[in-house]
């Protein structure tokens, strides 16, 4: 006889392998509702793959904060939740061409600042 497995909606697959899966999904559901909480598209090119898109710091300078991975994506995700003007949803492209325009990629494109 199977255990049923609570809070198990949405298909998303349990698998029983202890505290880390049980973690990676619970950040990955939170991610999700952080996404579609900030309209769950590149806010630049309108791309809508979630496998792509990542939060980002509407004023810059966030990434310390919020993209350094010192963080679990849960609670960056909550960190939209809180203060969702602080943040917007962009693609990885969209997010590098920003990061390099606004020269907040450490050794690249030194040009004295914005
Ligand atoms: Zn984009």
């Amino acid at each position: 006889m199977d255990e049923q497995v609570s809070g198990n909606k949405n298909g998303l697959q349990s698998t029983h392998k202890g505290a880390n899966q049980y973690m990676r999904m619970f950040g990955q559901l939170w991610r999700s509702r952080a996404l579609v909480f900030l309209g769950g598209r590149c806010e630049h090119c309108g791309n809508n793959d979630s496998r792509v898109l990542q939060f980002d710091h509407v004023l810059g300078g966030g990434k310390t904060e919020l993209m350094s991975g010192n963080r679990n994506s849960h609670q960056r995700a909550r960190a939209v939740f809180k203060e969702p003007g602080k943040y917007q949803v962009l693609c990885a492209n969209c997010n590098w061409i920003k990061r390099f325009e606004r020269n907040e990629q450490s050794g690249y494109l030194k040009t004295g600042g914005i």
